[in-house]
């Protein structure tokens, strides 16, 4: 590998708002960018803002049968388009159509996916692969914009994810070269669930000592949880983590009381848009 990964120029953007629809700040701006879309055009790109739920939005509810931010797979967007199929099915089959198809020549360069959190976690990037050189220099420029504010950036490396970021043919090559730069990550290495009864039910919270302290290390020994009987819970682990999603009030049905990541630095290619 040389360092230099030449890609075509990106030329359409999507802006996603309400992925999930009691999220306010995406389907603010959204709304906001659907009435007078002036503040996110850029000279050469399309840039589409987008509503990606509208019934969960209109209902301020996170979704209507199951979470959109968890449809895409290839046996959901494949699955016959009959009226028995879930809301947020038959609308990732919808999205798919519009800005995919996922992993085709078709698909937009890049979606901006806006959430919100409940958790501590302050600005967040959320990145879908580590080898991904064009979203990691996105990600690197992104991190240097916002300075001086923090914007920590997990990694979520899904193999079976592909997003098509570059293979799109540029209308409108943009002149930018990036260098070769690097980009510190938290990867994600286990999802924790809360300590249960043998029934299943939640028998403890958050620690107070790490309630609130997204990104911050976790220590051999550090306390975990309290459960309700009093008695703490420490981490067992043999190294330092950092835990972040925690104690996030949409991840109760997903059983999980926090994310524990492992700090890294990724290395991307520097960039060369080529002509075309
Ligand atoms: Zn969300």
């Amino acid at each position: 590998m040389n360092g230099v990964a030449s890609l075509s120029a990106a030329h359409r953007v999507a802006v996603f708002g309400g992925t999930h629809g009691n999220e306010l700040s995406g389907i603010a701006l959204v709304g906001l960018w659907l009435r007078d879309g002036a503040e996110i055009r850029r000279r050469g790109l399309e840039v589409r803002p987008f509503m990606a739920n509208p019934r969960a939005v209109q209902e301020r509810a996170r979704y209507i049968d199951t979470d959109l931010n968890r449809a895409f797979t290839p046996e959901n967007l494949s699955s016959f388009q009959g009226e028995d199929l879930p809301y947020e099915v038959k609308r990732a089959q919808e999205i798919n159509q519009i800005f995919g198809p996922m992993g085709s020549p078709d698909a937009y360069d890049v979606i901006f996916d806006l959430h919100n959190t409940t958790s501590n976690m302050g600005c967040t990037l959320i990145l879908e692969s580590s080898n991904d050189h064009f979203n990691l220099q996105m990600v690197h420029y992104i991190k240097h914009a916002v300075a001086p504010v923090t914007c920590s950036v997990l990694l979520n490396d899904h193999p079976r994810l592909h997003y098509s970021t570059t293979r799109s043919v540029a209308k409108h090559p943009i002149g930018v070269e990036f260098l070769p730069c690097t980009v510190e990550v938290y990867r994600v290495v286990e999802r924790v669930d809360y300590p249960r009864d043998s029934n299943g039910n939640i028998s403890a919270m958050v620690h107070p000592d790490l309630q609130d302290c997204d990104w911050e290390p976790l220590n051999p020994g550090d306390p975990m949880f309290q459960m309700f009987d009093g008695r703490t819970v420490q981490y067992k682990g043999d190294c330092t983590v950092y835990p972040t999603f925690i104690n996030e009030a949409a991840y109760y049905e997903k059983q999980q009381a926090f994310v524990m990541t492992k700090k890294e630095t990724l290395n991307a290619n520097g960039i060369k848009v080529t002509k075309s």
